[in-house]
């Protein structure tokens, strides 16, 4: 299929808009003049500002989402003997982070908007769950209301898998305002990115803040003394300073988006399974349709010169790696980890080609 040409990629991460990209620039010839490349003041600005955003009192400015998770689990205590609840439709950083705790994940089974059921958490908590760890899939908020009832009842920490959901609320509680810890990922996919690897903390805890301020160099105070073995987290200045620029534009791109999925929604709602409407403020990290013959409509599209993506092919217990967590039932998310597909919606495409993407997927069902 690589022979085809493609017209349309998933993602396209060339700066095309010639004003961000000249403050991108000076933003990293900022970094280059004050020198101060790692932690630099860039960076705690963008926590402050990303503390702001999320309604929380403190943020930790990390190297990627995944570390964020890892970390977050870390300055909660998880280690070995706990267990910790999540999803089996999440990229594998989620699950990853939790072994590398050296905690066993248990798998709750996912409801067809792709979130957490949050129905059947109660049922998996034993005397061993540390936490539960939420993940706002393609942007869309977890039902966190019920959730937090729910970990508050069982005495359990909630941390938000936030990666894919910056900017997404319930009402005017925005994603990462609800858990005790909350983690982001601003790899250059995501919705608010940086341009290289990413990543951000937050919570109201002073105590957490400060051990995560350690977990994130080595587990050191004052860059001296480990007190808890850790690696290195550090975030650079410059990905803190260009993502200040991105913060700008993150509003417009957001609503963009919005507006990409409100005509996905018309066009394609006779012929797919469109993002179910729930209210709540959804920022489409990925625009993802359930749909009949998945893999033959992948083909046809690309065909067309339409790059779609999988997100994710594999469930988390079935990659090869933790081939010994077979066995959970998770029907819904067996189910649908077979059809869903996310189309091209990145905020840069123009009207014509959502119109195209459109047309081609209709195109696909009306052959009979
Ligand atoms: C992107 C992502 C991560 C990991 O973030 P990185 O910055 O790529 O390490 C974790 N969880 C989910 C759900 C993600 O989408």
């Amino acid at each position: 299929m690589l022979d085809y040409k493609i017209e349309i990629p998933y993602r396209d991460l060339r700066v095309k808009d010639g004003k961000l990209k000249r403050e991108l620039l000076e933003a990293v010839e900022r970094v280059l003049s004050h020198g101060r490349i790692i932690l630099g003041p860039e960076v705690e600005e963008f926590e402050l500002a990303v503390a702001r955003d999320c309604q929380k009192r403190y943020a930790v400015g990390v190297n990627s989402g995944t570390d964020a998770l890892y970390l977050a689990l870390r300055a909660l205590g998880v280690g070995p003997g706990d267990e910790v609840i999540t999803v089996p439709l999440s990229w594998i950083a989620t699950l990853n982070a939790i072994v590398m705790c050296g905690a066993a994940p248990v798998f709750v089974d996912i409801k067809d908007d792709l979130n957490i059921n949050e129905e059947l958490i109660a049922g998996a908590i034993t005397k061993k769950t540390k936490a539960v760890i939420p993940v706002h899939f393609t942007g869309r908020m977890c039902a966190m209301g019920r959730i937090m009832e729910i970990a508050a009842e069982f005495g359990i920490s909630v941390v938000e898998d936030a990666a894919q959901s910056y900017g997404s609320r319930i009402g005017d509680r925005p994603s990462g305002s609800f858990g005790v810890v909350n983690c982001f990922s601003m790899n250059p996919m995501k919705v608010f990115c940086g341009y290289g690897e990413a990543g951000a903390i937050v919570t109201d805890d002073a105590a957490i803040w400060q051990k995560l301020l350690a977990l994130r160099y080595n587990g050191t105070i004052n860059k001296e003394d480990c007190h808890y073995p850790s690696l290195n987290g550090r975030i650079d200045t410059v990905q803190a300073a260009m993502m200040l620029v991105e913060m700008r534009y993150l509003a417009g791109k957001i609503d963009r988006r919005r507006k990409i999925a409100a005509f996905y929604d018309e066009a394609l709602k006779d012929v797919v399974v469109c993002p179910p409407d729930d209210g709540t403020f959804h920022t489409y990290y990925s625009y993802t349709v359930v749909v009949q013959d998945r893999d033959a409509l992948k083909d046809y599209l690309l065909s067309r010169g339409v790059e779609t993506k999988i997100q994710h092919p594999l469930l988390l217990p079935y990659h090869t790696a933790y081939r010994h967590l077979h066995g959970y039932d998770i029907p819904n998310a067996a189910r649908l980890v077979k059809k869903i597909l996310s189309i091209p919606n990145q905020d840069n495409l123009t009207q014509e080609e959502i119109e195209y993407v459109a047309s081609c997927i209709i195109d696909f069902y009306g052959r009979g």
